[in-house]
């Protein structure tokens, strides 16, 4: 089988710039943190992509350790790229990440240069790419000094492994000390990764949405939906096919209390109100920010990235709708 993209995938996706760099991000991007291991349908995971990309989304947000097993998602999507995606290369965005443990021993963590760099030779080996375009660090890593991590990333960008460099789960104030770092070594570096929806604020607390803007950086969010609470999966019990009904490790039942059930419901009403999806709401909430680059879902079939995009076409909300969702929210 043969790929051919839609022709007019570029005519509806709004691109953003990432903060003050001349990247530009579709305000909806594909993760492959789920969905994407040794689990998953080849045929799926590929419809997936092909959905995705028919629509504009030029960005695929990968880590060393998605799977199962670590290193499959990037192993998958080197499979898809490579049959599906050869000719179209220059259109894609991809990323990577090295932070969270891939590999026995003192090495395989962290964030020093010898962690940081051999993961991303052994990533791009498994994408079967000469380069990615964004390299992040995943997380932050106290016992490594910040310079020796900033000066990987930078490495990793002058080697030509990478042409960005990105930072993931950091604060503001470890974000403004990892910035002038970067700034001294002039490394590209244009994207914070957080954790940020409706029902997760901290980025909005620990200073780092109000640093990324003073420091020009763009912000991508991850689980918009709450790994999918936020969407209509769960009002009704939980299916089997669910993240949480697969005995997901990071989504469990225990997440689905009687009131989160109760503020997605009310959610859920309000969202019908504006003729949307919870799903669109939520991702409609987060995309009303000038300073959100990009919100990046996961997926698990094609029609949920299409009810996705729906989000795009309507991102205004009335004070008395943001005051509502942030009640309900707040409960
Ligand atoms: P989401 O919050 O977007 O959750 C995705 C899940 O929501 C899907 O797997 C699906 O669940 C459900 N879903 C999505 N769209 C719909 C819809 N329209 N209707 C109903 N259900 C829907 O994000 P993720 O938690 O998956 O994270 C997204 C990406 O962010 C990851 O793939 C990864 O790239 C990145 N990430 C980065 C982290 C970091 O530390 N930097 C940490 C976590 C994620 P179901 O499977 O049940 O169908």
């Amino acid at each position: 089988e043969t790929y051919l993209p839609a022709e007019d995938r570029y005519s509806s996706m709004p691109y953003r710039p990432c903060g003050t760099s001349g990247l530009r991000l579709p305000a909806i991007s594909l993760g492959f943190w789920h969905n994407f291991g040794d689990l998953s349908s080849m045929d799926t995971m590929r419809r997936i992509c092909f959905t995705a990309f028919d629509h504009g989304i030029t960005h695929f947000d990968l880590a060393n350790n998605y799977g199962p097993d670590e290193g499959a998602a990037e192993r998958n999507a080197g499979l898809i790229l490579t049959r599906y995606f050869r000719g179209h290369r220059d259109e894609l965005i991809v990323s990577t990440k090295a932070g969270y443990g891939m590999w026995p021993g003192p090495y395989g963590d962290g964030g020093s240069r010898k962690y940081l760099l051999s993961s991303l030779d052994a990533s791009l080996k498994r994408l079967n790419l000469d380069y990615v375009d964004i390299f992040y660090h995943h997380r932050p890593d106290p016992d490594t000094p910040l310079e020796e991590t900033m000066g990987a990333l930078n490495q990793a960008v002058t080697s030509g492994r990478a042409l960005y460099a990105g930072l993931s789960n950091y604060d503001g104030p470890t974000l403004k000390k990892a910035c002038a770092i970067l700034d001294g070594l002039h490394c590209p570096f244009v994207i914070c990764q957080n954790r940020y929806s409706i029902l997760d604020r901290t980025v909005e607390r620990n200073g780092l949405k109000e640093a990324a803007a003073a420091t020009g950086k763009g912000v991508i969010t991850y689980s918009p939906l709450a790994q999918g609470l936020l969407t209509d999966r769960y009002l009704n019990g939980v299916p089997d096919d669910s993240r949480i009904g697969r005995g997901g490790r990071f989504l469990k039942r225990s997440d689905l209390t009687p009131a989160r059930l109760e503020i997605t419901r009310k959610l859920n009403d309000l969202a019908r109100s504006r003729g949307q999806s919870l799903a669109q709401m939520s991702l409609a909430w987060l995309l009303r920010d000038r300073a959100v680059t990009s919100v990046l879902v996961g997926a698990s079939r094609p029609s949920q990235i299409l009810d996705d995009l729906g989000a795009l076409e309507n991102l205004d909300f009335a004070g008395e709708e943001l005051e509502e969702i942030d009640r309900l929210s707040a409960a």
